[in-house]
């Protein structure tokens, strides 16, 4: 098994021109305010440079970044507000690719400054305990790979594991019937099966939430008829006898409210409700396609592990490292993805079964 990195975790400063403007210091707060968010002064997706630099020639000054040099042309140029026209503009050079590591940082960070999110990538060591509970999910994901394919289908097959509850919470096949033009992957399978199964509907929230209120009502009125009949008896019973009644009383509270905790337990138990594969793995035994990749980037999935790659006759896999669509910048989630998981035995079971195949033809 291997986790697979980007290949921007190896590359080098991407060196592209900038013009910046150039200011005293006390201009500063009211360039930002005014300018900060402004069409001429445009970072577009360039989130990782810092706005701002102390001028190196002149350490009274300040130096704006405008826009890179590629995006800035002489209507740009023309139409700059008449309050900027007097700064000096100026070119300067920004690594535009975003660092991943620290020795990226501090090599990009030479040219115009740049922020680093540390950890922006995690990479994971198993223990022997982990490493076999994966081959052993990955194993169970190959037997149902190879059932499907027996019934002429593609040999595919995932699962959804919740690491934290140690459980597989749903399997599903390829059934495309080995048609290049289904959507049955069993991807798109596993997601639809997921979604019925395991997450809960706002309406079906509303619900639970109103029987946890009228539980709560419930409570808080057998416990005042408690509390009325206990003073009752109190008036008549003698002092010995209070203490004894008080104690029953307390147990029986407590007895209410445990049975109480128990049904609130098993309505979440039986709504688990995951916010879509939210903290959640998926093990698939062929590397997903590009269509694949991108529900399971719209699932949040945390991991996903694959372990045959995907073979470029058939789609292109969207995980493997020349793509890798789990790692794009552009999209809002991003998870790890680990290749060649008991590879060896889904080989092995794939020949096996194509094999037969050609002996039965
Ligand atoms: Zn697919």
């Amino acid at each position: 098994m291997q986790q697979l990195l980007p290949k921007d975790f190896l590359a080098t400063a991407n060196i592209q021109q900038a013009i910046v403007v150039e200011f005293e210091n006390k201009k500063t707060n009211f360039m930002i305010k005014k300018y900060g968010n402004d069409q001429y002064f445009n970072l577009k997706n360039l989130n990782h440079i810092k706005r701002i630099r102390k001028s190196e020639e002149n350490p009274s000054n300040v130096q704006f970044f405008m826009r890179l040099k590629d995006d800035f042309n002489e209507e740009i140029e023309q139409n700059i507000p008449e309050e900027i026209k007097p700064y000096l503009l100026k070119e300067v050079e920004v690594a535009v690719n975003m660092p991943r590591t620290k020795e990226q940082f501090l090599q990009f960070n030479k040219y115009w400054p740049i922020t680093y999110k540390v950890q922006q990538y995690e990479i994971v060591q198993f223990n022997d305990f982990e490493q076999q509970e994966i081959n052993q999910i990955m194993r169970q994901c190959i037997d149902q790979a190879k059932q499907t394919y027996e019934k002429n289908n593609k040999f595919n097959a995932c699962a959804i594991f919740d690491p934290n509850k140690k459980k597989i919470l749903q399997f599903a096949v390829d059934e495309t019937c080995r048609k290049q033009n289904s959507i049955k992957h069993c991807i798109m399978n596993i997601m639809k099966l997921f979604g019925e199964n395991y997450i809960v509907t706002a309406q079906q929230k509303a619900i639970t939430e109103k029987v946890k209120v009228k539980q709560d009502e419930d409570m808080n009125d057998s416990s005042k008829e408690m509390v009325q009949n206990t003073s009752q008896q109190e008036k008549e019973k003698k002092d010995e006898d209070r203490l004894e009644e008080e104690e029953e009383e307390e147990e029986k509270k407590k007895d209410k409210i445990n049975v109480k905790r128990k049904s609130e337990e098993s309505i979440e138990e039986s709504l688990s409700s995951y916010y879509y594969c939210t903290g959640l793995d998926v093990f698939i035994v062929q590397e997903p396609c590009i269509m694949c990749s991108m529900a399971l980037i719209h699932s949040r999935v945390r991991r996903v592990y694959y372990s045959l790659k995907n073979p470029k006759q058939e789609q292109f896999g969207g995980l493997n490292d020349d793509l890798m669509i789990n790692h794009m910048d552009s999209l809002n989630h991003s998870f790890l993805v680990f290749q060649n998981v008991e590879s060896e035995y889904a080989n092995t079971t794939l020949k096996s079964n194509q094999q037969q195949d050609q002996l039965q033809k």
